[in-house]
């Protein structure tokens, strides 16, 4: 297989999937390599934010989120010992969003969506169970090697795009360093069909649970009520996702709660990390291949897909002579400073929010919370920033309303 005509993207994630719709619905051709066979269940992310609600306006990817997903308005902070102490209604972004909430979809089925649409796309190819193991590159185009179900296959395409996760392949092949560090602590999440609102009936449908040692999350997504809680002992992955493990972590934190039925469990390391670079030539990282932070926020896939919007829109204005190569410069010199400054920035402050211990720092930080909360100006800029419509606004991708 030879062709010259086509941007090739490596990983069928969300950003991956997201970078070959848009780039389809300008008339570019695409080449998607995905390692996996199909579109497979995954439950990590689940918040869409108002800002990226906004910016996938018109696109058909809001339209399908908000098909799919449930629209949160409140976000709550939260002690076991104290229960609620804040709680943020995006209703103070009225003025500032289409879309005053928290947008809650698992990230497989938007991924699950964006496949069905490309599969049916003229100009898109979708090359299934195809792992990338390389990629060279002249000043005319770049070389991708795969091995897939019938062996070698070698595509020559205009650009790349690797897309292809924390771990990326690309990264690794185009010599990118990856800085940053990982957090001791991993993370367990389970998904249950318990309404948590049975022994928790004050919960927003988002919330964050702030512990020196059982911080973490309670979402409702669309299947389930999902919850997480660290690990932070020497257990191996598989002992913590045994039922005895997980019943006796929940009773640490609701004692009498007998093990629910639950239907998702995980285990995932948490990260900081940019990659030193977000091009070399004519390859260019997004999403997870070019950042990754720890999940406090929701914000890893979101700062992916508006990657992944920002490149798909200057590679189309190549391919269709609207611009010079310059363009292209132009992507990481927008898009990275927003994974250091703003993603980092806010995922850290909000791990350290979660993780403080002391009496006296956690009662001044809760009374923060509440006088944040309490007061509609600072509410707004709060959540202006956490819903990443700051973020879109500095970097020219979303109008200032104001
Ligand atoms: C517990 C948890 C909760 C999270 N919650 C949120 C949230 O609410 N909101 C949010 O914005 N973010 C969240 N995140 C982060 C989010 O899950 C990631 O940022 C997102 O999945 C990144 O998408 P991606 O497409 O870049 O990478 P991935 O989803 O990792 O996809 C990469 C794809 O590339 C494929 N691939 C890898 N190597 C190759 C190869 N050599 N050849 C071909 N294919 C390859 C893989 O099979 C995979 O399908 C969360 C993360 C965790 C761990």
């Amino acid at each position: 297989m030879q062709t010259h005509d086509r941007v090739a993207i490596v990983g069928g994630g969300p950003v991956g999937l997201t970078a070959a719709y848009l780039l389809a619905a300008e008339g570019v051709p695409v080449t998607l390599f995905e390692r996996e066979e199909r579109v497979l269940p995954d439950y990590r992310a689940s918040t869409f934010h108002a800002g990226t609600m906004d910016l996938f306006e018109g696109s058909g990817i809001s339209e399908a989120l908000l098909e799919m997903g449930i629209q949160c308005p409140t976000v709550q902070y939260r002690s076991w010992s104290d229960g609620k102490i804040a709680e943020f209604d995006h209703e103070v972004l009225k003025d500032d969003t289409n879309h005053p909430y928290r947008l809650q979809c698992e990230q497989y089925k938007l991924a699950g969506w964006l496949f069905d649409r490309l599969s049916e796309t003229p100009g898109v190819e979708l090359l299934y169970g195809h792992a990338v193991t390389g990629l060279d590159q002249d000043d005319s185009g770049v070389t991708v090697t795969a091995d897939g179900p019938d062996g070698r296959v070698t595509l020559i395409a205009d650009y790349l795009i690797g897309a292809d996760g924390g771990r990326s392949t690309i990264r690794k092949a185009l010599d990118i360093g990856f800085e940053g560090h990982t957090f001791p602590d991993r993370i367990l999440v389970m998904g249950t069909t318990l309404d948590l609102r049975t022994v928790l009936p004050d919960l927003a449908f988002v919330n964050y649970v702030s512990d020196p040692v059982y911080y973490g999350h309670i979402l409702r997504i669309p299947d389930l009520w999902r919850m997480s809680t660290p690990i932070q002992d020497d257990m191996s992955d598989e002992e913590a996702l045994r039922d005895e493990e997980i019943e006796k972590r929940l009773q640490k934190v609701i004692p009498d709660l007998k093990l629910p039925d639950i239907r998702v469990r995980g285990v995932y390391a948490a990260h900081q990390r940019v990659a030193d670079s977000y091009r070399k030539g004519r390859a260019f990282l997004a999403g997870d291949a070019a950042h990754l932070n720890n999940p406090k926020g929701g914000m890893g896939l979101n700062g992916g897909m508006h990657d992944a919007l920002d490149l798909a829109r200057r590679l189309a204005k190549i391919w269709h002579g609207e611009a010079d190569e310059r363009e292209l410069d132009g992507y990481e010199a927008l898009r990275r400073p927003e994974a250091v400054n703003d993603i980092h920035r806010q995922t850290q402050q909000n791990m350290k929010n979660l993780t403080v211990s002391g009496d006296e720092a956690r009662r001044q930080l809760f009374d923060d919370w509440r006088r944040k909360s309490a007061d509609p100006a600072l509410a707004r800029e709060m959540l202006l920033q956490s819903s990443m419509i700051a973020s879109l606004r500095r970097c020219g991708m979303l109008k200032d309303r104001a």
